[in-house]
């Protein structure tokens, strides 16, 4: 199984970094989306991946930054199809009404779509699921557990823990560390997580941007959760602020004063293969 950081970004909009999204090959032909950040789409395609490939999207939190690719995801699907195939998403209480109103709002392109090409006889079908901490669910061949985290106030904010074969991939979301998070990523081979640098953010002087240092992980806290929970690897991504050219040492030296196993930081695509340890 490969996990590919599509967007390491962040709300901020950065030539270099789409927006928070992060894609699991689990296999040739089965890929999985975790959060659809600005460019996604567009990403997945450097990836050598398509929506069509997708057996289903996970979506951690309503914040805009991790759903505002979703209409592309959903067009894309869509126009590439060749059957009416539905595209699956599981997120929070909130999801269904996201999409609803997503869904109305490319009305317009659907209609013309339809009218314009003889053999695309069908609208985009979206299943769309709401899930809560406790609750499992199977996507393609792969298990999901669905965990509690805390994005205080974003209610409700959700953690995935895949498994899949013998590997088992935790993907946080925004977090702070929880007990939750926790059950999440115990023994997981990889632990993906959000993190933001709280000494440099508070070195800004921009009171808006201090905000996020209370309900993001740092990235000392990210390594202190990945220790405390035995976890194979940890991956970061979600990167604020944005790590300058040739800085990712500076990263990895904060993680690595708390967790002592690998550590995983980088551009763009960004690509973990998962070995059996
Ligand atoms: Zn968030
Ligand atoms: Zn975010």
């Amino acid at each position: 199984m490969e996990i590919v950081l599509l967007g390491t970004g962040s709300p901020l909009p950065d030539p270099h970094r789409a927006g928070p999204s992060t894609l699991l090959k689990v296999d040739q032909s089965e890929h999985v989306l975790v959060d659809a950040g600005r460019g996604c789409v567009m990403r997945m395609a450097a990836a050598g991946s398509v929506p069509s490939l997708l057996a289903g999207v996970l979506v951690t939190h309503l914040h805009s930054d991790h759903v505002t690719g979703l209409d592309d995801v959903i067009t894309t699907h869509w126009i590439m199809s060749s059957d009416p195939t539905p595209l699956r998403i599981w997120g929070p209480v909130g999801i269904a009404d996201f999409i609803h109103h997503t869904m109305a709002a490319l009305e317009s392109d659907i209609s013309y779509r339809i009218a314009h090409h003889a053999d695309l006889t069908w609208r985009p079908t979206v299943e769309v699921a709401e899930v809560a901490a406790g609750d499992r669910f199977q996507v393609g061949e792969s298990s999901v557990a669905v965990h509690q985290t805390e994005h205080a106030p974003v209610e409700p904010s959700i953690g995935f823990r895949l498994e899949h074969g013998h590997y088992v991939v935790a993907l946080a979301g925004d977090t702070v560390p929880c007990a939750g998070l926790d059950d999440l990523c115990a023994d997981a081979d990889a632990y993906v997580q959000s993190v933001i640098r709280d000494d440099l953010v508070r070195a800004v002087p921009n009171r808006r941007l201090h905000d996020i240092v209370d309900y993001h992980s740092s990235v000392a806290q990210a390594g202190q959760t990945a220790a405390r929970n035995r976890v194979g690897r940890l991956v970061l991504t979600h990167m604020v602020p944005a790590p300058a050219p040739g800085g990712y040492d500076e990263w990895i030296a904060v993680a690595a004063a708390n967790f002592d196993g690998e550590i995983v930081i980088g551009d763009d695509l960004t690509t973990v293969d998962l070995v059996e340890r």
